[in-house]
């Protein structure tokens, strides 16, 4: 789908995939529900296939022996954030300045949660939010400076090494034809441990051509985010402002603890009411208490991988 007929589409039949709980722990990632950019389109299905099992394999391995379900989020979502194909670290999103900014948030079950917005020198974002979480009293930093970020022991980057040729073309692009619909895409991950514990990552470069300081879902925990050990972990990815205002994530979660609902019933009400009738786009992974995993999207495509009784199950 090119940039200009994302602008122009009409929502939404959502899609949905319900995996019943398999082996004691379940790890689902998505990529983005923006599609793929018309500027990368030389880019091979198979690449975007190959960028998605290699991060779900790096969150499942940890998971396989035992590890958190913390660990395994922050692990795929390392691998997106370092492959320039998807919108968060290398290769992200730009801002109407022709400059990347990132956001990122992680959530454990137990309640623990650290965020980020508009950061310019982590190479990978999500461990400076899990850092916020782990090293800080704070749960949100904005704009956190060269100096904290290396102090923490994060490598740091220059903005050239996030900025790729085709996020330059493709932000030319929409300035050019001045496109109403910007361009989005985030990637994220769920997983529930054989712990019984769950947890969530999600990072971005947000929209592309947003304004410098324009901050979306993705760090608020709640609306791009969430987790809670027996209810549910939840990453989110489209038109942030949308579930910012249906507080998404956390929608997903209330409707589990508060309706009674399974996680199924909570995904595609949650979508129906705050996105669909809203005539917003996006799409989420994500996981139950019980380790059901539950992907869905009211957007044309959204990229995802995940595991059913077959094997691994990718949607580009
Ligand atoms: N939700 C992200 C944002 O609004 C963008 C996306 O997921 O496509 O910043």
């Amino acid at each position: 789908m090119s940039v200009n007929e994302e602008a122009i589409a009409p929502p939404r039949t959502t899609k949905l995939w319900d995996v019943a709980p398999q082996n004691g722990f379940a790890l689902a990632l998505h990529g983005g529900a923006g599609g793929q950019i018309n500027e990368l389109s030389q880019e091979s299905k198979a690449s975007f296939e190959e960028g998605l099992a290699l991060a779900h394999g790096a969150g499942r391995a940890i998971l396989a022996r035992g590890g958190s379900a913390l660990d395994a989020v922050c692990a795929a979502v390392e691998q997106l954030e370092n492959n320039p194909l998807f919108n968060a670290g290398r290769g992200a999103a730009l801002t109407t300045d022709g400059e990347v900014e990132l956001d990122a948030s992680v959530m454990d079950g137990v309640g623990r949660a650290g965020a980020i917005a508009a950061s310019r020198h982590a190479k990978n974002p999500v461990y400076l939010a899990r850092s916020v979480m782990e090293r800080s009293p704070h749960l949100f930093l904005v704009s956190p400076s060269e100096e904290l970020v290396a102090g923490w022991g994060h490598e740091t980057v220059e903005q050239d090494y996030f900025i790729t040729e085709p996020r330059i073309r493709q932000l030319a692009r929409i300035q050019e034809l001045r496109l109403a619909a910007p361009r989005h895409g985030t990637v994220g991950a769920v997983a529930r441990d054989s712990h019984g514990h769950v947890a969530a990552a999600t990072s971005t470069g947000g929209m592309a051509n947003q304004e410098m300081g324009r901050v979306g879902d993705t760090p608020i925990i709640g609306a791009g985010n969430y987790a809670r050990d027996g209810l549910a972990a939840v990453s989110c990815t489209g038109e942030g402002e949308a579930f910012i205002r249906g507080v998404v994530a956390y929608d997903i979660a209330a409707r589990i603890r508060y309706l009674g609902s399974g996680l199924g019933e909570a995904v595609t009400q949650t979508i129906a009411n705050e996105l669909t009738a809203k005539d917003a786009s996006g799409g989420l992974v994500s996981v139950g208490g019980d380790g059901r995993v539950v992907v869905a999207h009211n957007s044309p495509t959204m990229f995802a991988a995940f595991e059913d009784r077959d094997g691994l199950v990718m949607l580009t």
